[in-house]
Formats: C-alpha cells, sequence, structure tokens
C-alpha cells in the first residue's frame, strides 16, 4: 500500500466522540473536548471533528437514526 492511500485510509477513520456525562461535555478519540449545552455534536450539525477534521462519529446520545 503506498503512503498515499495509507494517508486516505487514516482520514477515513472516524474520530469517535463520546458523551462525557453529566455536564454535557463530549471528548473525540483526538483528545477534543467540547462543551455541548444543548442536544448532541450531530444535533447542531456537526459531521467533522473540528480538531482532528476526521468524520465526527458520536456514541451515545440521540444518534441512532443513521
Ligand atoms: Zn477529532
Amino acid at each position: 500500500m503506498s503512503e498515499i492511500a495509507m494517508a486516505e485510509k487514516a482520514k477515513q477513520e472516524p474520530c469517535l466522540w463520546t458523551e462525557d456525562a453529566p455536564d454535557g461535555g463530549w471528548i473525540g478519540s483526538c483528545g477534543i473536548r467540547w462543551e455541548c449545552d444543548y442536544e448532541t455534536p450531530k444535533d447542531n450539525g456537526m459531521n467533522f471533528c473540528p480538531k482532528c477534521g476526521r468524520r465526527l462519529e458520536q456514541k451515545g446520545g440521540t444518534d441512532e437514526r443513521d
């Protein structure tokens, strides 16, 4: 596998965000911590992690729809 292909694959790995209850904070697998006062990051239209730029995948919250 070429370096470019490996880099592309790495980019496709999602950044997994887990809810850090009870204060509405979320922690991403890249180390980001985000306060979400209202609903979940995805409910707020966040599809990508603002820190690492990867696709945002959230665990918990109300994102069981897709
Ligand atoms: Zn991230």
